[in-house]
């Protein structure tokens, strides 16, 4: 065979086989753009574990008309335009290929109006080429994402997608770590046309913690502990529960790093040798932990779905989280001296 480029579309599928894994990777994706373009609210709706349809709607600050097909291009991003703003990400996305990738292996539509418009407009690409068409839609200013059919033309992904409840599970879980991100955002979740959940936007922090207990629990409110810890432009700020808390609680580790959720190794290290002995060898701590750090000092371009990240200076990363946490379960651990409390 001659060497040949890979039409548009093979070249989209062949990058959604790296962010494209199930459901729940379109629908982390697609609320992450929502949040990257200032939406307020977000509802998300999903039939059938989102192999059948899977619509996400926001308010945010929307698409012109002028730049729907370039929204669905491969590497087209609104988010970063030299290697410097790549140093230091502050948006959730920046690959430019989400859209691209997902529209390749399902039906897709964007339906947008932007604040300046009076007209919404739909988008949708097809074919070899992806070539977009627009049509005008009604649609208030914001955007919609409509996913069809997901994994319709890539028969070996659709055979991985688990029964309807295992994928709507993976979206539950989803939205659950963004809606713990975004405290101020509302965010709904509806399956089958039955609403699952509805997160109001909150402000107050005794707000705050109703969102906390709806998503981790009563358990895990009533055991949690608050972390406010700074050092120079490091911060850690959340809960941790404390070890009676996290001896009886399974899988609740939700870390975020400049509001981008994770799964962190270096991160759940530093937090379980906080706990040493204070945890059988047979627990995990549980907790809800937002560090901030310098964009600079982390690079999050080290995964396509960017559930990893890599710090420039991962030992003091690591004692700073360490401290924290040491420093709060001590205090909580202080005895009560006789005349305090009741
Ligand atoms: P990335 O998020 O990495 O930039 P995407 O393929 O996810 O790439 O999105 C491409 C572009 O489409 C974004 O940079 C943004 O300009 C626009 N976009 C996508 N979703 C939305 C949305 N919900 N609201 C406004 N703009 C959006
Ligand atoms: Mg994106």
């Amino acid at each position: 065979m001659p060497i040949q480029v890979l039409p548009p579309q093979l070249a989209n599928q062949i990058a959604a086989g790296e962010v494209v894994e199930r459901p729940a990777s379109v629908v982390k994706e697609l609320v992450e753009n929502s949040l990257d373009a200032g939406a307020t609210r977000i509802d998300v709706e999903i039939d059938r574990g989102g192999a059948k349809l899977i619509r996400i709607r926001d308010n945010g600050s929307g698409i012109g008309k002028d730049e729907l097909a370039m929204a669905l291009a491969r590497h087209a991003t609104s988010k970063i335009t030299s290697l410097d703003d790549l140093e230091a990400i502050v948006s959730l996305g920046f690959r430019g290929e989400a859209l691209a990738s997902i529209s390749s292996v399902s039906r897709l539509t964007l339906t947008s109006r932007t604040e300046t418009q009076t007209e919404a407009w739909q988008a949708y690409a097809e074919g070899r080429e992806m070539a977009v068409t627009l049509k005008p839609a009604a649609h208030p200013v914001g955007t919609t994402l409509e996913v069809l059919d997901l994994f319709y033309n890539t028969p070996a992904r659709r055979k991985f997608m688990r029964t309807e409840k295992t994928e709507f599970n993976h979206i539950d879980e989803i939205i659950r770590r963004i809606a713990l991100a975004r405290f101020d955002v509302a965010f709904s979740l509806t399956h089958n046309g039955k609403l699952m959940r509805q997160y109001r936007a909150v402000s107050g922090s005794g707000q705050q913690e109703r969102r906390l207990g709806s998503i981790c629990g009563l358990p895990f409110l009533n055991h949690a502990l608050a972390i406010a810890w700074q050092h120079g432009d490091l911060s850690l700020r959340g809960w941790v529960a404390d070890p009676a808390g996290s001896r009886t609680l399974t899988d609740l580790q939700y870390c975020y790093v400049n509001g981008r959720m994770m799964r962190d190794r270096l991160i759940n290290h530093a937090i379980r040798q906080a706990y040493q002995d204070k945890l059988g060898d047979d627990h995990q701590p549980a907790y809800v932990l937002y560090l901030e750090i310098d964009p600079h000092q982390v690079d999050v371009n080290v995964h396509p779905a960017k559930h990893e990240v890599r710090f420039h200076q991962s030992r003091l990363v690591h004692d700073f989280i360490y401290q924290g946490v040491v420093s709060v379960l001590q205090e909580s651990a202080q005895p009560v001296l006789p005349g305090e409390g009741s």
